[in-house]
């Protein structure tokens, strides 16, 4: 729209006749003025309408709360007592002179005008594209930009590239079950969405692209428990030639930087974040992401702890594991390498209880914010790991040979992380879950309700998929 002013811009245009355009936020008529709050993306003003433009005044007794305006109006310095210096616009105001209405708007299904709390979720889910536009949910996601943005200036800062991973990939044992997608060209065959990137960033290693990062899309088929979704965002990266404590310290950095620069109201408790073994942190809270806040009443303390010295395995008893129950199977992921001191155990099959992986957790006040490990990137190493789990070498050369192959083509010496995105923002942004800071997240029972998926096919679809539902 040309010559269209942000609302957030009108203190600059005092005296001065301006285009605006937004939603009616609320409207109070009072007899022959009428008042009401106009709201666009970067903020909200008062109107008023005066009698003296009576064609603008009848047209906005007619206006309702989500019509959609284009407004002429111009731009007054509030009289001294009515100044509020708290808010935006508080000293000023527009008096209308044009309205155009570009769309009316049906009473919204649900209230927009608090911070949504109290409604409940499957409405506000329902129709979550009103539910975007409560002044809490627009923060949420434009600050999880923010932060996304920031994330990627300072990585690419560090000579790192932002590189895109398939969605249609390969089913692979990565510890849950997989999202599985049907082949129409190669009927019988199926792709599975990615539950991490993990194989190709670690392609990319053998690549020479030597710095790897993306936000990316990672699907996992599991019962959902409370902060879960069976899509949610990591942001995940690779490195060559690094060790443990090059990774720990480019993310500690990276994390602080997002508080300091995004949250400074928010104080980090101790900086160098605190390490604890596995041990220690399973003897000492009963928990290998323990929450490590002095005062847990204080929102805005950040009590940031890394967790250290994993067991490599243990025995498998869930049944979302690909392993059968008892048997050994990765505790974290099975690219992982040894602490070098325990090389020797893996490849000798020994002392497996005991083996502890280089594997790093990143905690923030009681939640597993990320995770990564420096990785085998000696075949032999990557074979025992899965023959420590009982699964053939012929097998494993047969299921991951690309990555075996990859490993003896020349693949140097690597490690990364994946955080955990979503339940960044949550912290953050002091949520009580995930869903509130994903524009369009599943419910509890993994459905899509403003879409409705997962939804049925139609019979020709099945048919050419090769596909009979059985009862
Ligand atoms: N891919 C791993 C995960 O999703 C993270 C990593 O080790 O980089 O947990």
């Amino acid at each position: 729209m040309q010559n269209r002013i942000y609302i957030k811009d009108l203190k600059d245009y005092v005296g001065k006749e301006i285009i605006i355009a937004g939603w009616v936020d609320i409207r109070r008529d009072q007899g022959k003025m009428v008042f009401f709050d106009m709201r666009d993306m970067s903020g909200k003003v008062q109107c008023v309408s005066l009698p003296n433009h009576a064609e603008a005044t009848e047209k906005a007794k007619e206006i309702r709360p989500e019509w959609v305006l284009k407004i002429i109006g111009l731009v007054n310095k509030r009289p001294e007592k009515n100044i509020n210096p708290n808010v935006l616009n508080g000293d000023v105001e527009l008096e209308v002179t044009n309205i155009e209405v570009l769309n009316k708007a049906e009473t919204p299904a649900i209230d927009l005008s608090t911070n949504g709390y109290e409604i409940g979720e499957e409405h506000r889910l329902e129709k979550r594209y009103l539910d975007l536009r409560r002044e809490r949910m627009q923060k949420n996601i434009r600050n999880r930009h923010k932060v996304a943005k920031l994330i990627r200036d300072y990585l690419n800062k560090e000579g790192f590239t932002e590189i895109e991973t398939p969605i249609l990939s390969r089913s692979t044992a990565e510890g849950a079950r997989d999202f599985i997608v049907p082949s129409r060209l190669d009927q019988g065959k199926f792709y599975a969405l990615p539950q991490a990137p993990q194989q190709y960033k670690q392609l990319l290693m053998a690549s020479g692209m030597e710095k790897y990062f993306q936000m990316a899309k990672c699907m996992r088929d599991e019962d959902l428990r409370g902060d879960r979704q069976p899509e949610f965002t990591q942001l995940d990266m690779e490195m060559s030639f690094v060790d443990r404590e090059d990774v720990m310290a480019l993310n500690e950095a990276l994390l602080i930087e997002i508080v300091k620069k995004l949250y400074p109201d928010k104080e980090i408790q101790e900086i160098p974040f605190p390490r604890i073994s596995y041990k220690e942190a399973m003897e000492k809270h009963g928990s290998d992401r323990p929450d490590l806040r002095k005062d847990k009443e204080n929102k805005n303390l950040l009590a940031f702890c890394w967790v250290i010295d994993f067991p490599f395995f243990e025995k498998a008893d869930d049944k979302n594991n690909p392993q059968a129950e008892g048997e050994w199977t990765f505790t974290h992921n099975p690219f992982s390498a040894t602490k070098s001191e325990f090389h020797d155990d893996l490849l000798n099959k020994k002392n497996i209880p005991n083996i502890l992986t280089n594997q790093y957790d990143i905690i923030l006040n009681g939640f597993e914010l990320g995770g990564g490990s420096i990785r085998n990137h000696e075949p032999e190493a990557l074979l025992a790991v899965y023959e420590i789990m009982g699964v053939k070498k012929e097998e494993v050369e047969k299921n991951l040979f690309y990555m075996l192959e990859a490993f003896r083509s020349g693949t140097p010496p690597h490690g990364g992380i994946a955080w955990g995105f979503d339940r960044l923002m949550m912290l953050l942004e002091n949520e009580p879950n995930i869903r509130e800071v994903i524009a369009f997240p599943k419910n509890g029972e993994g459905k899509d309700l403003t879409m409705k998926s997962p939804s049925e096919i139609g019979v020709k679809q099945l048919k050419e998929l090769g596909i009979k539902l059985g009862k």
